[in-house]
């Protein structure tokens, strides 16, 4: 089944390392990470709540429709679609290939595709894991050894 992504979670997945909202939010983040991991999965870009949304929507106060994430979406599918030479709009379908996901982690430590974190809660967290080359994050720990 195709994982649907809203354009910026492909960065927040970069960085994911086993931590978040709630227990719930984190296992299903978790799943999804060890599916992109097995390597050449396809997202579908989303412009609303996504695969990775899905645990908080029963909350009426979650973050998720609120316009200041909108514009996050809107900034990391700019920056993204110029890094990767392909628009991200709603229904783009992206292979993440190692060498995909790769030239993401570079851009992203170059700080380049990171227009999106502006005043996001996690960005000292961010910073940490991409200054230490994501070195604890799910995604580089799930890969296969040949990836
Ligand atoms: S700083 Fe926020 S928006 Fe940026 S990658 Fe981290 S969690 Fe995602």
């Amino acid at each position: 089944m195709t994982i649907r992504l809203r354009p910026h979670h492909l960065l927040c997945m970069l960085t994911f390392a086993g931590k978040g909202y709630s227990p719930e939010f984190i296992a299903n983040f978790e799943r999804i990470i060890d599916r992109i991991a097995s390597g050449n999965q396809t997202v579908e870009i989303t412009f609303a709540p996504d695969d990775i949304c899905a645990p908080l929507l029963a909350d009426a106060s979650c973050h998720c429709r609120n316009t200041s994430v909108s514009t996050r979406d809107t900034l990391a599918a700019e920056s993204l679609g110029q890094l990767l030479q392909q628009p991200i709009e709603t229904g783009t379908h992206l292979t993440l290939t190692a060498a995909t996901l790769d030239r993401m982690r570079h851009a992203f430590q170059q700080g380049t595709i990171r227009q999106a974190c502006k005043g996001c809660q996690w960005v000292p967290l961010c910073d940490g894991i991409a200054a230490s080359n994501f070195i604890d994050t799910r995604l580089l720990a799930s890969r296969p050894p040949h990836n």
